[in-house]
């Protein structure tokens, strides 16, 4: 046979389409991909500038009243990564809050890393520029897929898990409200079914106000699982708690609002009256419906606890703000916990304490405090994981238990 020219031709041809294609196809499987398309999920504009820079600005949420915008929570997943180290640039970072800049982002935010989306890790290679507002990270990536995120995420999924597990094992669970986007706001009520009684005291938790302040959802399951092991709390307590206040800002990745572009934390002065700031959050809302109809009942509260997290500011471990006789309280849980709790009066720093969830109706001299948890690391430079947040919400049980005792003797 002879093989004439157009025939190589044609052969030369065919061969470097394919090794086009093949190099066309490897190139792709090659990309970087990011997405944030699920559940808590949240960046902003982004570009991959090439296999070592990614450039991208977190979701920036204007508060309905535009004094308010927060811009520091981000998680995403990215993909085709394996063996490549990455540097990330989330700009301007800096938000505002009542007014006043919120540099939340600092030298000590240290990000999380996971190859399953439950195993975490921190990100220790951070810069913050506070000229720029830049937030800098690099990494080099193990596996081929991985997701970040500014801090433990907290995904409305696992607070919908929680209560599955606590039906099954026939909790007290009560639907006191919806959400705007329709999520059911629960209430769990330990010992099941109980009634108010004057010779217990009633403590009433709720967790998850903000979004982005996530290790307080993990708290209140150490809360959880700690009153269900006490043998004896049902003699002494009504826990009633709220474990998840805000469904929609955490589905929706939002940081501090709930989906409305409120900030749950100052709509409790709002008193049905007020038209400036009407209407109150439906999440807000529920709860004061049934504090209403509680008292209404005869019903007091004791102990009103509200769980926040001061993110990863500088300078402050875990905080109580709240009435004088808390500093105790505050003081108790340094005996169980590596994390050193101070004691603040409300108002005395912005941050914590602001706002005071019943200031607008009497619940018969209510002890009130803010904890404002730490989701970065315990004053000695130790890194916190989930298990800690579980761990502090356990131990605060027991500390509500000794402080009531040594209030009443
Ligand atoms: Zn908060």
């Amino acid at each position: 046979m002879v093989v004439k020219k157009s025939h190589l031709l044609f052969l030369t041809c065919s061969l470097f389409m394919i090794v086009a294609q093949t190099a066309c196809v490897k190139k792709q499987a090659s990309e970087i991909i990011i997405e944030t398309n699920f559940d808590r999920g949240s960046l902003g504009p982004t570009r991959v500038i090439n296999d070592s820079l990614v450039k991208a600005q977190t979701i920036h949420w204007i508060k309905k009243d535009m004094v308010g915008n927060q811009f520091y929570w981000f998680y995403f997943k990215i993909s085709n990564v394996k063996g490549k180290k990455i540097r990330f640039e989330l700009n301007n970072m800096a938000g505002t809050y009542r007014g006043k800049p919120h540099r939340i982002m600092t030298g000590i935010c240290k990000p999380v890393i996971s190859y399953d989306n439950n195993n975490w890790d921190r990100i220790f290679d951070t810069h913050f520029d506070a000229e720029s507002k830049i937030f800098t990270f690099r990494h080099t990536f193990e596996e081929d897929q991985a997701w970040i995120a500014y801090a433990h995420p907290y995904p409305k999924s696992r607070g919908d898990d929680l209560i599955k597990e606590l039906q099954s094992m026939n909790a007290d669970i009560e639907v006191i409200g919806q959400s705007n986007e329709g999520n059911n706001i629960h209430m769990l009520t330990f010992p099941p079914k109980a009634k108010y009684s004057s010779d217990k005291k009633v403590v009433l938790v709720m967790a998850l106000q903000h979004a982005s302040e996530d290790c307080g959802g993990y708290f209140a399951e150490g809360m959880i699982e700690a009153i269900q092991e006490s043998q004896n709390y049902s003699d002494k307590f009504i826990y009633k708690i709220i474990p998840m206040m805000n469904p929609d800002g955490l589905y929706f990745g939002v940081s501090r609002y709930n989906y409305n572009m409120e900030d749950l934390n100052s709509e409790w002065d709002d008193d049905l009256t007020d038209e400036k700031n009407l209407p109150v959050e439906p999440e807000v809302l529920a709860v004061k419906n049934w504090q209403k109809d509680w008292n209404e009942e005869g019903g007091k509260i004791d102990l009103w606890v509200d769980i926040h997290s001061h993110s990863q500011k500088a300078g402050d471990c875990a905080i109580i703000f709240g009435d004088e006789q808390l500093h105790l309280l505050a003081e108790k849980i340094n005996n169980y916990w590596p994390i050193r709790t101070n004691f603040r009066r409300p108002g005395s720093r912005s941050g914590g304490g602001g706002s005071t969830p019943d200031s607008s109706t009497d619940t018969m001299n209510t002890l009130k405090l803010t904890m404002e948890l730490s989701q970065s690391h315990n004053g000695d430079g130790v890194f916190l994981n989930i298990d800690d947040y579980k761990l502090h919400g356990k131990y605060f049980v027991k500390t509500i238990d000794e402080f009531f005792s040594e209030k009443s003797r």
